[in-house]
């Protein structure tokens, strides 16, 4: 699973992700081409950060 976030909603992104996958979150950065085309799962602003088990 993976999860995207804005900068407002990456603390929710983390909280949420543990919360439905049990598993501990790594958090990184999207690269610039990918922030263009990709929106927060939380809100409508473009996503910063991609949140993954792996
Ligand atoms: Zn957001």
């Amino acid at each position: 699973m993976e999860k995207y976030s804005c900068e407002t909603h990456i603390d929710h992104a983390l909280d949420m992700f543990v919360a439905e996958t049990k598993e501990f979150p790594i958090m990184d950065k999207l690269k610039e081409e990918e922030k263009l085309s990709t929106k927060c799962s939380y809100c409508d602003a473009p996503a910063t950060y991609i949140v993954s088990s792996k």
